[in-house]
């Protein structure tokens, strides 16, 4: 029998199967075009002994030993609800189905209470790290029951990363939490990309900087304190040549970025929740003005694209990323922390940054001071005022202003850099603006105040 079941063998899927027949479980396999079946089998090598693919869904659900686990890695939304739909019948009470793809955690909250009542179990899981770690070693973040959990955990800490010693997988909490837990990391992902696009962009259009040797720049900086993947994969995307011209690679790529729509959740969940991950927020909006080139093209040519300043200082751009980086992280912390706390999942933060430490895309080194200080307990529930973030935070925030002023004044746009400044220097303001909006709701609205000196609501004296 095998001790789990797959039914999506695309890019994550066959990678997925592939990584659990390596690490000793046997694996039934099963896809929707039976050409992509046959395609994944003939290349299973040394591997196929532990992969078998029935002929029909049927003969696939009963080659797995009960209670059955069943991943499910096809696209999100449709056809994840189609799968579910044509396994139902085939299964029995206490199989547990398990979605590993990026999906909206509001749809996994409904399909776990629907299957629920059906007595299966469904769990929720984000995988991340992309094709390499699917097949190598990803971080997994799994929402769903714990007896769920307990049924898969075995096959799933074997195949996800390792960081000195322990597995990048942890139950992070019930129904959705895993795909809400999965769906922050993406909006910090987006959040570091766009942070380090700014600092592309500087040293391209401040400094005059060619590409390799932007390019080399981030190679070191991934030697030290912003050592991370997405820091040691700029360094390689801009040292490479376009075989086909011989330019830099990143000169022939058009720039407009795609999304799926993780990061825009991230955001529209925040905001939900009464939060404003604005690093986030600016990241997922500067794709979407990248996406409207024609009208970008017009404003250049009727507004003027002139940039003009002086160079930034490169050690100054290393400074203020690591700060913005410790605030964006920040954002996803809070954003995680509200919806915990709204949904009752119980999620342990420092567990998350401990399962984020390797095989996902925003692993980083700063990623195990996180998990150090959230082990510690964070100051106001917040990272950035933790004892070992808020050194390496505060270092850097003269240089976090001199790179968001130099821009600014040049031109270049910095949307995720400068809401970072932003974000920290409203969150030390002990008296903010906020009494000036509150008189004004009150004037057109009469919303009422609350007034520092008294209880109760209040109204000002504007008269009719
Ligand atoms: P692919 O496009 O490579 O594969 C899609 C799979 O879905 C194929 O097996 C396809 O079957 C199947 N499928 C599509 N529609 C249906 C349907 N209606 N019924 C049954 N099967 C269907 O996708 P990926 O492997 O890249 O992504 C899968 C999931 O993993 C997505 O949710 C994605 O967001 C997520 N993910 C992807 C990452 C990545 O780096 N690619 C990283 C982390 C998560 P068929 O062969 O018949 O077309």
């Amino acid at each position: 029998m095998a001790d789990i079941g797959l039914i999506g063998l695309g890019t994550m899927g066959s990678a997925l199967a592939l990584n659990m027949a390596e690490k000793g479980s046997d694996v039934a396999v099963w896809n929707r075009s039976s050409d992509r079946t046959q395609a994944f089998m003939a290349e299973a090598g040394d591997l196929a002994p532990r992969l078998s693919a029935p002929e029909d869904l049927e003969a696939f659900v009963k080659a797995i030993r009960t209670p059955r686990a069943i991943v499910i890695m096809v696209k999100a939304g449709g056809p994840v609800r189609s799968v579910i739909d044509s396994l139902k019948p085939l299964l029995d009470e206490g199989d547990i189905l398990i979605d590993a793809g990026n999906a909206d955690f509001n749809d996994t909250r409904a399909t776990e209470a629907a299957l629920a009542k059906d007595g299966l179990n469904f769990m929720g899981i984000g995988v991340s790290g992309g094709e390499e770690g699917a097949r190598h070693g990803p971080s997994i973040m799994a929402g769903g029951s714990k007896a769920a959990w307990a049924r898969l955990s075995p096959i799933l800490r074997a195949i996800a990363a390792d960081y000195e010693g322990q597995p990048c997988a942890a139950h992070v909490g019930p129904d959705g939490a895993g795909h809400f837990v999965k769906t922050v990391h993406n909006g910090i992902e987006y959040a570091d990309m766009q942070m380090i696009a700014e600092v592309y962009g500087l040293l391209r259009h401040m400094n005059g900087m060619a590409p390799a040797a932007i390019g080399a720049q981030f190679e070191a900086w991934n030697e030290g304190p912003l050592a991370s993947y997405l820091v040691e994969i700029t360094g390689k995307v801009l040292q490479a040549l376009d075989p086909e011209t011989g330019v830099p690679m990143v000169d022939v790529i058009v720039d407009s970025a795609g999304q799926k729509g993780t990061g825009r959740w991230t955001v529209i969940e925040a905001l939900k929740l009464g939060q404003s991950a604005n690093v986030i927020e600016a990241a997922v909006g500067a794709r979407a003005w990248s996406a409207a080139r024609d009208v970008r093209g017009l404003g250049a040519a009727l507004l003027g694209d002139g940039i003009e300043g002086q160079a930034v200082k490169v050690n100054d751009l290393a400074e203020a990323l690591l700060s913005a980086r410790i605030l964006a992280y920040a954002q996803g912390f809070s954003v995680i922390g509200a919806a915990s706390e709204e949904f009752e999942w119980n999620v342990d933060r420092a567990e998350v940054a401990e399962i984020w430490r390797a095989g996902c895309i925003i692993r980083s080194a700063l990623l195990d001071d996180i998990a150090t200080s959230t082990r510690a307990g964070l100051p106001g529930d917040a990272l950035y005022l933790a004892d070992g973030l808020r050194m390496p935070l505060m270092a850097g925030v003269p240089a976090l202003r001199r790179v968001v002023a130099l821009a600014v004044t040049a031109g270049v746009p910095v949307p995720a850099l400068s809401g970072a400044l932003a974000y920290l220097d409203t969150m030390r303001q002990p008296r903010g603006f906020a009494d000036l909006i509150q008189a004004q709701r009150d004037f057109f609205g009469a919303h009422g105040f609350e007034r520092v000196d008294a209880e109760g609501q209040h109204h000002g004296p504007w008269g009719d």
